[in-house]
């Protein structure tokens, strides 16, 4: 039955420029981490001709993906400068840069506002009982350093997206709590923009053996999550990761408004390939949804920004306007 009414659901047109696949953490769930000294980092002339191709492709958000190199290493500066580079090039170049490259200094995250529109981390769970399990070798996954990212993200007025790994060992109330600490974050700063859930989907490299999230549990995840969390906050899921089309639609109804950046390559699951736009419309026509495309910062939090990124954030507003009609 067709439905004659549409809602809107957005997405982002986007690239993932990874600076080095190198991590000091070893989530057992990892399917996208070299070890450290093992993935070469992107040069700023591949990243340049990178950027060249993509001008042509209507792409808006260069997502720049990376792994960890510890916070007290001697390649750490240089790591960060190669991050803080990249982000400049994306944004001379015409495009809107979001960076999440794991727990940042205080400073850090400060340098990489002038060249952000948006930055994010997922708290992913808040449980330390993960300390024990999957993230026993990972010091970056400290809940309370996580949740100190969200704090001086808000301080520093730098409109951020995070979200939660579901199924990864963690119980149903630790995905209340995890939802209450985000709420109760953007109630102080305001700057939480979306919130990805993030089903569990295994990939090839991971050593953590355990089932996928139950897709049948999502809508209902979602659901709860949509009263917990402030109205002004977008729940994001990841279509590669909810397979059945059927559960797609049921996610939607049950609140979840954003399909998050879409382009070539999903790096975190990259046995999950993507779906293309074509295919996201015609899953979502005939149920009355509109895919529509949107920038990696929301309207409401534009005036959080540096004027010179306002203004090449309104130039994209113009151009998506005018794609929507
Ligand atoms: S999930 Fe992130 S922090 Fe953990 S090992 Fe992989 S890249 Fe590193």
């Amino acid at each position: 039955m067709l439905i004659s009414h549409s809602r809107n659901v957005t997405y982002s047109p986007a690239y993932t420029i990874v600076p080095t696949h190198e991590c000091f953490n070893r989530c057992t769930y990892c399917n996208f981490r070299a070890d450290p000294g093992k993935s070469p980092w992107i040069s700023i002339l591949e990243a340049e001709n990178l950027f060249k191709q993509l001008q042509t492709q209507n792409i808006c958000e260069i997502l720049i993906l990376s792994g960890e190199v510890h916070p007290h290493s001697s390649q750490r500066q240089a790591w960060f400068q190669r991050i803080y580079d990249l982000c400049d090039l994306a944004f001379s170049m015409g495009f809107l840069p979001h960076t999440n490259a794991g727990p940042l200094s205080f400073e850090e995250m400060q340098r990489l506002r002038d060249v952000n529109v948006s930055m994010g981390l997922m708290l992913e769970e808040l449980t330390p009982a993960l300390l024990e399990t999957v993230h026993r070798h990972a010091p970056s996954k400290l809940p309370e350093v996580r949740l100190q990212q969200l704090q001086w993200a808000g301080e520093l007025k730098i409109p951020f997206t995070t979200g939660l790994l579901l199924g990864i060992g963690e119980t149903e109330d630790d995905w209340w709590e995890t939802l209450e600490a985000i709420a109760h974050m953007h109630q102080r700063y305001h700057h939480i923009q979306e919130v990805i859930l993030q089903p569990h989907s295994p990939g090839s490299q991971q050593t953590f053996d355990a089932p996928p999230f139950d897709p049948l549990q999502l809508p209902f995840v979602i659901f709860k999550a949509r009263q917990i969390l402030p109205p002004d906050i977008t729940i994001q899921i990841p279509p590669n990761l909810v397979k059945d089309e059927r559960w797609l639609l049921a996610c939607l109804e049950a609140g979840a408004r954003d399909l998050g950046g879409i382009g070539p390559k999903d790096e975190v699951n990259p046995d999950y390939p993507h779906l293309r736009e074509e295919e996201l419309r015609d899953i979502l026509q005939p149920a009355g949804w509109e895919l529509v495309p949107r920038l990696p910062v929301y309207p409401h939090l534009d005036d959080f920004l540096s004027m010179e990124l306002q203004v090449a954030v309104q130039r994209w507003r113009v151009t998506y306007s005018r794609r929507v009609g």
